[in-house]
This record gives C-alpha cells, structure tokens and sequence, in this order.
C-alpha cells in the first residue's frame, strides 16, 4: 500500500530542496537520511547518484527502478557594469517559463542571496514593444534583492561567475488534489521510489530478486544512468514524467507509459507486461510517445548496459515549466512501479 500523506509530504520538501544539475549535493543528505529511515543502505557514486538495494528471495540484481533527483537551473554568466546578473540555463527550458520567478544565487561561502528574474523590457508603462520582445535567455537577466548600482557591489556580496542559480519550486497541493509546483519532474518520481520502499518495509513484502534503487543525478544533461547500475541487473524502469498535451494519449489523472520517444522504442516485451500489471490491479493507464524527450534509459543503454528498459511515470502537464500534475496520476504510477518490483 502506497501511503499518500508520506508521498505527498516528502514530495513538498524535496521540491523546496534546491538540487539543479551540478549542484546536487544539498539535497543528497536528506536522501540518504530517508533511505537509513526506511532500513536501507544507501551509497553514494561519486558522479552523486545514490542507490540502495532492497533484498530479495535470491541474492542477485535482476531490476533496477531509477529516477533522477536534478532539475532544472541556472549558473551566473556574467555580472553587468549596473550589478545585474547575466544567466546562463542549466537544463532545457523556455526563457518565458522563468520570467519573474524569485531564484536565490548560491555563493561559493554558502551565502544564499535572493533575486528576480526579468525580461529586459518588463513593464508596459517603460516599454511599448514589452508585449512582444522575445523572451530569449540573452534578453533576460536577474536583479538581486539588494541595493545594488554596481558590478563592485554585486561582488561584494560573494557573488561570482559560476555561481548556481535556483528558482522558487512555488509546491502547493490544491482541494482537488492537483499538485502545482516546479521540479515535478522528476522530484515526483524520486518521491515515488522512497514511498515505495515505505511501502514494502511497511508491508514486510519480499521480491523476488533483490532490487536496485537508483536515483540520478545528471539526468537533465544526459548522463545520469551512464554509471552506477548493478552488473547483474537485466531491466531498468524509469519512473519520470508522461507529457500530456495537444496530441498526447497522457493525461494528469493515469499513469503514462512510454512506448517511444527521441531516443526510440523501449523494449516492448518489459512495455507489455507493465500493461497487463497495470490491467490486473485496475490501475488506469494511458501508454503515449513523446517526440522531444529522451530518459535515464537512454543513458544506460548508450552506456553499454544490456538491459530491457521501459518509462513511466505522472502526466506532467507544462513540463520544464511551473509544472502541473494530480495526486492519482502519481499514485497510479507508484502502484504500476510497486507492482512491477513485486512481481514473480
Ligand atoms: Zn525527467
């Protein structure tokens, strides 16, 4: 039984945790912390992903369930004669999907300073052409919260060429069970594989070979499974984001499987056998391809692993954006991913 109030309260601190790619190193404490909570031995790679084995009635590997705890951010590009930021993105995302959001600057001694994220013409009443300047990342920049007219003074704060960029997740759990908030992807699906570990210490359930759980942590640049995966393991599943939208058989309220995506076919006898899972425990599904996204499976493969490998995870709605998604679209992804680890 998958217990919603953890899921749910881990997935809000993991979401106000900052961990964009590179600088996920805040955030593995409290990973590692949770994993010692639920019985498990956690270890660190050193490129920083984390994997802990849940055992099984045979001593070997055979499935490895990954999700990848880095997002989306930003690095200081440059500090501008007037003391505001130039940026350069960190991950793929629209420019518009960040336009006045708050974000903190980390500083090299562990100051955190705050700021806003603007166009170069944010206001009607200064610009007449703010309506259709062109949110590109060259035409954006950041105003730190401080008294600030010179590239001196920004350096005085601490802040220096290099320094990660993070932006305000905004969690919020609306009436009707929508989750809103950045870093959905693939904090939900993080969130999925300790509530799954919850689940099975809970329920003192036993699979039947031992279980890898992975989590990545450069999966936005490319690289995040490119390491790390048991030796003896034979299938990987992905748990991260579906992509609802025009044209899309995903939606925000099932579980999406993936058949395809930029990187190809997952493997189809793995895809098939999550469907009659999903089937057999009543678990509403909807199977989709995704033209523009690629995963950790891609990662593995392209690394030289030989494993089956297959996707799932919650309709993400607006991915790389404020993101959106329903609590059902998650549970329904941690019953078909708990499902899967214990089946025989
Ligand atoms: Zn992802």
């Amino acid at each position: 039984m998958i217990d919603q109030k953890y899921l749910l309260e881990i997935l809000e601190t993991l979401c106000r945790t900052p961990s964009p790619t590179g600088f996920t190193q805040h955030i593995l404490p409290l990973l590692e912390k949770e994993f010692n909570q639920l019985g498990l031995q956690p270890v660190r790679s050193h490129n920083g992903s984390i994997s802990a084995i849940i055992n099984g009635k045979s001593g070997n590997v055979r499935k490895v369930l990954a999700a990848h705890i880095d997002t989306l951010g930003a690095m200081v590009k440059d500090i501008k004669d007037n003391g505001r930021l130039v940026f350069s993105p960190v991950g793929s995302y629209m420019a518009n999907s960040i336009e006045c959001e708050n974000c903190q600057v980390h500083t090299a001694s562990g100051k955190v300073v705050g700021g806003t994220v603007f166009s170069l013409k944010p206001s009607v009443h200064v610009h007449s052409d703010a309506r259709s300047y062109e949110r590109r990342f060259e035409n954006m920049e950041i105003l730190l919260d401080e008294k600030i007219r010179s590239k001196d003074e920004t350096k005085a704060l601490g802040v220096e060429i290099g320094d990660f960029i993070t932006f305000d997740s905004r969690f919020t759990v609306t009436e009707k069970g929508f989750v809103k908030t950045r870093h959905l992807d693939d904090k939900a699906g993080v969130a999925i594989l300790l509530s799954l570990c919850r689940a099975i210490k809970e329920s003192g359930g036993i699979p039947a070979d031992s279980v890898q759980i992975m989590i990545t942590a450069y999966e936005e640049v490319g690289h995040g499974a490119c390491s790390g995966i048991d030796p003896t393991a034979q299938e990987l599943l992905c748990i991260d984001m579906g992509a609802p939208g025009e044209g899309q058989n995903s939606d925000e309220y099932t579980v999406s499987i993936c058949a395809k995506d930029s990187g190809g076919p997952y493997n189809y006898e793995l895809r098939s056998r999550l469907v009659q899972l999903a089937k057999a425990q009543q678990i509403d599904y909807r199977v989709d391809l995704y033209p523009n996204y690629s995963s950790d499976a891609l990662a593995a493969l392209k690394a030289g692993y030989n494993l089956r490998t297959a996707l799932i995870g919650p309709g993400v709605y607006a991915s790389h954006s404020y993101e959106r998604t329903h609590i059902d679209s998650i549970e329904y992804t941690a019953r078909l991913a708990l499902a899967y680890m214990m089946e025989s």
